[in-house]
């Protein structure tokens, strides 16, 4: 010990010890809040004329931290956030005390009364459902709720028959109050596919058939659409976190993620020489490769083995072979040595290669990406102070 070291150490503070943490992470996945509350603001102002956007920010807001997200949503003006089950509903309440806060997966997931508790908006899905909620909301003064039609999906909502049923009742959902009648759209990322207009129409036409309230058909893809889906509410979850909600054209939203792997490893390979599971690549030439600490279990989906590239000192490094559960390997081959030492990052997603990008490479959507990354990753968030 030397005298300059304090004799007694200070506690880490919990700010130090992740620090340390994140310095020990083989993979750092960095979330910038105030391009989350950007892109919102952006989706906002997009709809304002008539609709106020909504947050969803189910699967702990697709994988970003919902206790970090929501909050920074709500101080950014956000009323209204959707979750997918009760259990997220609850500890979204815990952390936004006076946010209207709406389940999805609605009544099945819980009793009356653990949603009464919450404050949460069951969102009705089928006419059981909305028979409970009467019955349960007569005896407290018209606790709301939700309501979803489906118009197209065959998942969630009442059935087009259920609608006929409900419609044909004397006072159709009486009991309670009706804070809003949705329905979720399944090709609003094609916007020339004829099932948005379909489903407009029947929306439009279920609407008519009911009691008047408020409405809301799109999702983050459906505001791309135009003014006709906006109804009173859109419902936001992926374009708030960067991902393009207009495939084909430029993305408009900001970039929110930015994910770097370690480099554990640097080693010359030979023409002929195989790399990785199944021996899936075999060198056509020497060559370098640099192993990084990122796999499957990190989240970067198996399917983009041989596909996509990282980047190294900005320079691209193509994935080659197969994905491991901890290793991907990079063809560095004429990237400077110096900057593809171990211990220095390789950049995965950042500004130029986004989720979108990553997505491709992988066969799925973005939404799988962000949703699966990082339980391993050590994980930094920027902005979110105002
Ligand atoms: C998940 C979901 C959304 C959000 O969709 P994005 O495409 O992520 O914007 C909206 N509405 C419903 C019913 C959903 O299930």
């Amino acid at each position: 010990m030397t005298s300059t070291e304090p004799r007694v150490r200070p506690a880490a503070s919990p700010r130090t010890k992740s620090a340390r943490a994140i310095e020990r992470a083989g993979a750092v996945i960095e979330i910038d809040l105030d391009a989350i509350a950007l892109n919102w603001r952006k989706l906002s102002e997009r709809v304002s004329h008539a609709a106020r956007c909504a947050a969803v920010v189910k699967a702990d807001a697709y994988g970003l931290g919902m206790d970090k997200v929501a909050p920074v949503l709500a101080r950014a003006g956000c009323k209204t956030f959707f979750v997918a089950s009760l259990e997220e509903g609850l500890a979204l309440r815990a952390l936004l005390p006076r946010a209207q806060i709406a389940v999805l997966n609605g009544l099945i997931m819980g009793t009356p009364a653990d949603f009464a508790k919450g404050a949460l908006l069951p969102i009705l899905n089928d006419l059981g459902q909305v028979k409970q909620w009467q019955t349960y909301a007569a005896r407290r003064g018209g606790t709301p709720a939700m309501l979803h039609l489906d118009t197209g999906m065959s998942r969630l909502g009442l059935s087009p028959g259920e609608i006929r049923q409900l419609a044909a009742q004397t006072a159709p959902l009486s009991g309670f109050t009706t804070s809003l009648i949705i329905s979720h759209l399944a090709c609003a990322n094609e916007p020339a596919h004829p099932m948005n207009i379909e489903q407009l129409d029947r929306f439009r036409a279920a609407l008519r058939k009911l009691p008047k309230t408020h409405a809301s058909l799109a999702a983050s893809s459906g505001i791309f659409l135009g003014a006709d889906f906006h109804f009173d509410m859109v419902r936001a979850g992926a374009a708030l976190y960067g991902i393009n909600p207009s495939p084909g054209r430029p993305n408009p939203m900001k970039q929110v993620v930015q994910l770097k792997a370690k480099i554990l490893q640097v080693r010359d390979v030979d023409r002929g020489e195989s790399v990785g599971y199944g021996a899936a690549h075999r060198m056509d030439r020497p060559g370098r490769i640099a192993t990084i600490a990122m796999g499957y279990a990190d989240g970067w989906l198996r399917s983009s083995g041989h596909r996509g590239t990282a980047r190294i000192a900005g320079k691209p490094a193509p994935v080659i072979g197969q994905i491991s559960m901890d290793l991907v390997t990079l063809d560095v081959t004429g990237i400077d040595p110096e900057a593809v030492r171990p211990g220095a990052y390789a950049d995965l997603l950042d500004e130029r290669y986004g989720v979108d990008d990553a997505a491709l490479a992988a066969q799925t959507i973005g939404y799988e990406i962000l949703t699966s990354l990082g339980r391993r990753c050590g994980r930094v968030y920027r902005g979110g102070a105002t």
